[in-house]
């Protein structure tokens, strides 16, 4: 009951679960449903209904944190700090969901995590690969045995905050079959319009997600839903120049790397070396594999 109370849940929530909490009390210790209400009841005590990082948008100091993880991708950047300044404005944003496509290692991810730190929040990713069943995301109604709620929920359980950077990788490769439509759940919880209440079917209560920032990435536009693209403002990750590689190369992985092994003092990479390695060794529009190769070295 305390800890009820010490969740500062909505009021009809509160309700529920002080009603699930007067049933619990009432059935016999042996009762196998003992166990199920226990683990709802800790579901809903242990969400953070109330609990939110506090967050404030300074564009220059967000600005520089771009700039300082990230060579080029002046497009992108520009974006993200026109939408941050938009959130600035009006608290929060009603607007399209932001959508990073390109090559796999051309810094989608990266940028999510600076934005997250540009804002002072936390960071969440999940990928959606493969998910084919609506529960992923919406979850299983109590009744089933071993139901949990779906992986939105079960992410802002993690992170304990309800304002997360929450992003949601590889949305062009969610399918569907008889289970019904990961990516018709999918835009409830995404929708601004209707995210303030997302309905989980395990919780049984709403939940406002709309503090939340979703960022999702894909690698190409064709194989996302349509209903789901339509709501969706693609930013493009074109892809890295030899002459861009080199730089990143240079200020970015390679410092990084040589600090990751132990060896800043030991290693020098040339700039011959570097050329050499991003035009001879690698074949891709990232630089994941150049990353690799660096490591190799
Ligand atoms: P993606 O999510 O697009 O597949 P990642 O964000 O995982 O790619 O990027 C892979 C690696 O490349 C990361 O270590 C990232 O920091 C680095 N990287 C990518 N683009 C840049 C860039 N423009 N400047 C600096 N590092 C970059």
């Amino acid at each position: 009951r305390k800890k009820i109370k010490e969740a500062k849940m909505p009021k009809e929530v509160e309700a529920k679960a002080l009603k699930e909490l007067d049933r619990l009390e009432k059935m016999p210790s042996f009762s196998p449903e003992v166990s199920y209400i226990r683990t709802y009841l800790d579901w809903l005590v242990e969400l953070p209904w109330s609990v939110a990082t506090n967050s404030k948008i300074d564009i220059k100091k967000a600005s520089k944190i771009l700039d300082e993880d990230h060579y080029g991708l002046e497009k992108v950047k520009e974006r993200i700090l026109e939408y941050l300044a938009v959130q600035k404005q009006v608290g929060k944003i009603k607007g399209p969901i932001l959508c990073f496509i390109g090559p796999p290692g051309t810094g989608k991810t990266s940028i999510g995590q600076s934005i997250a730190r540009a804002m002072d929040r936390k960071f969440f990713r999940i990928s959606l690969g493969g998910i084919r069943a609506e529960a992923e995301i919406r979850g299983h109604r109590r009744t089933y045995v071993g139901a949990l709620p779906g992986r939105i929920i079960q992410g802002i359980h993690t992170v304990k905050v309800s304002n997360p950077v929450f992003m949601l990788d590889e949305i062009d490769k969610i399918g569907y079959d008889f289970r019904g439509d990961p990516s018709a759940a999918l835009l409830e919880a995404l929708d601004p319009q209707q995210n303030n209440s997302f309905s989980d079917h395990y919780l049984e209560v709403p939940f406002d997600l709309s503090n939340v920032l979703f960022i999702t990435t894909a690698n190409v536009l064709d194989t996302i839903p349509p209903a789901l693209r339509d709501r969706l403002e693609i930013i493009e990750f074109p892809g890295y120049t030899d002459h861009e590689k080199l730089h990143i190369g240079k200020k970015f992985l390679i410092p990084k790397l040589l600090r990751e092994h132990g060896v800043e003092k030991i290693v020098n990479f040339t700039d011959e070396a570097v050329k050499e390695i991003v035009s001879k060794y690698t074949r891709e529009a990232g630089v994941r594999d150049l990353e690799r190769q660096f490591a190799k070295v």
